[in-house]
């Protein structure tokens, strides 16, 4: 992202937000209430579309163009607070509709690939039960199996913890630190700042609507530079 800004009407609710991410880099966003996280995951995918800078997703800028929009879709997944799994669907279901929708595999490929992401977010045993009878870190586990089934080269994940229970915290950031060490390429909106200081190569934090601080996870907790990082820091750690 170079220099990307976007008004939600006469609100600028981001501001100049320069982001590189290479292949391979974990980068943990966190910040305060309303300084403009959300905003930033979703125009990376277009769930929102910001009026001015460049946003490009792995060569592909992201424009009005619905191809282009497409494409970086396809690329780009995305695991939200809330799971947002199909209710009247199994898990099994929930998993192979898109590998069959948007890859044309067919319904025993889509199924073999669904139970192995199932197996590496170590829940196939709940495949064939309907989401509501799963715990919240079943489901949230779920959703980044879904996720994972369309085999995207960046994983955007915005607070997928912050609606769990603390007990259910710890198996999703478990699965969320295998991919890291994987080599998933990953955007993590979350203040689990233990989370970030394992996995993280590069931690930004915004407030207001811009990038107050960025860097690598050693200075960044241990000396932060900015006044509003250091309170924010010392409220949540
Ligand atoms: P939180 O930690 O609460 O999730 P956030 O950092 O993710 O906050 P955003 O959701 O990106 O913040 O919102 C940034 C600001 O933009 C907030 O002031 C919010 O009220 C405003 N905002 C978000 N979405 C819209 C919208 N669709 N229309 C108008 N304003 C919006
Ligand atoms: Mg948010």
């Amino acid at each position: 992202m170079i220099g990307v800004n976007k008004w939600f009407g006469d609100f600028h609710v981001l501001k100049d937000i320069n982001l590189t991410v290479k292949s391979g880099d974990r980068v943990v966003i966190c910040g305060p209430s309303g300084s403009g996280k959300s905003t930033v995951v979703r125009c990376i995918n277009r769930l929102e579309e910001h009026q001015s800078g460049v946003i490009r997703v792995d060569g592909v800028e992201l424009t009005n163009d619905k191809a282009a929009i497409a494409t970086i879709r396809s690329e780009v997944g995305m695991v939200f607070q809330q799971f947002n799994l199909f209710p009247h669907l199994s898990v099994l279901d929930n998993l192979i509709l898109g590998p069959m929708k948007a890859r044309g595999l067919s319904r025993a490929q889509a199924t073999d690939r669904a139970m192995h992401y199932l197996e590496r977010v170590r829940i196939p045993e709940q495949a064939d039960k309907r989401p509501a009878q799963l715990s919240g870190g079943q489901q949230q586990r779920v959703a980044i199996a879904r996720s994972l089934t369309m085999e995207p080269k960046v994983m955007l994940f915005d607070e997928p913890t912050s609606a769990l229970d603390p007990e259910m915290i710890s198996e999703v950031l478990d699965v969320m630190v295998s991919l890291a060490q994987d080599g998933m390429t990953m955007i993590v909106v979350t203040h689990e700042m233990g989370f970030a200081r394992k996995v993280a190569d590069q931690m930004i934090f915004m407030d207001g609507g811009e990038i107050v601080e960025s860097g690598p996870p050693e200075p960044f907790f241990t000396a932060p530079k900015s006044g509003r990082c250091q309170k924010f820091l010392s409220q949540i750690l």
